[in-house]
């Protein structure tokens, strides 16, 4: 099965049947998503049902990435660097199903202003209205998700989140002794780039800070 040769091939002098691998594939995930769980000795691996059709390689790599997430190792091989390659690029692939009109919009000023409308057009949508996680970029979905506090903010807020996220589109990541880095010194330098930076940020602060004020109400007239 694929999942044990994964496992040895990254940990050679493992032997089998000490752990008790299942593989499923669900649809619950967002196209080349996936995840593992242990219980025990009970090691249980989740691929999104796109990842049926890859190849036995590619594959591989992901399964050795995440055993390495789950016994907190960093060990590298052929198939996770060939698993790097393929997320990198998978963007190609991926329908782009999912729009708004508030992030398009946004998209389509950065990508103009800081891009010469060279990023190619993610799927964008609204997150929850997280004051702690305020956008994201998912390279298994090719999706730029922003929290719903920038909804009704200042455009320039808002833009700011995408260019950070576009940023992750542009320089992807790249991996060391089996870790990822996604925020390089290239990608800080870059960010610094945007018009009013420091104030913006600033201006970030207080709209997070407000959000948690409002909460604080909410939680308190509901009481
Ligand atoms: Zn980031």
């Amino acid at each position: 099965m694929i999942v044990e040769k994964a496992y040895l091939e990254l940990y050679p002098d493992a032997k089998l049947g000490e752990y008790d691998f299942s593989l499923n594939y669900s649809r619950k995930f967002n196209d080349y998503n996936a995840n593992v769980k242990r219980k025990g000795n009970k090691i249980e691996f989740n691929l999104s049902r796109k990842w049926e059709k890859i190849n036995d390689d590619v594959r591989i790599g992901l399964i050795q990435i995440l055993l390495n997430k789950i016994f907190k190792t960093i060990v590298s091989t052929p198939n996770i660097e060939l698993y790097e390659i393929f997320l990198k690029k998978v963007h190609i692939a991926i329908p782009k199903v999912k729009n708004d009109p508030i992030l398009e919009s946004s998209f389509d000023r950065v990508n103009e202003k800081y891009f010469c409308g060279l990023i190619e057009k993610t799927n964008l949508m609204w997150g929850m209205d997280s004051i702690r996680k305020l956008g994201s970029y998912e390279y298994g979905s090719d999706t730029i998700t922003v929290s719903k506090i920038f909804l009704n903010s200042r455009r320039e807020l808002l833009d700011y989140i995408m260019y950070h996220e576009m940023l992750h589109k542009k320089h992807k990541f790249y991996t060391k002794n089996g870790r990822s880095y996604h925020h390089t010194g290239e990608f800080n330098r870059q960010e610094k780039l945007f018009e009013n930076q420091k104030q913006i940020e600033r201006d970030i602060s207080v709209l997070v800070r407000q959000n948690r004020r409002k909460r604080g109400f909410l939680k308190f007239f509901s009481l």
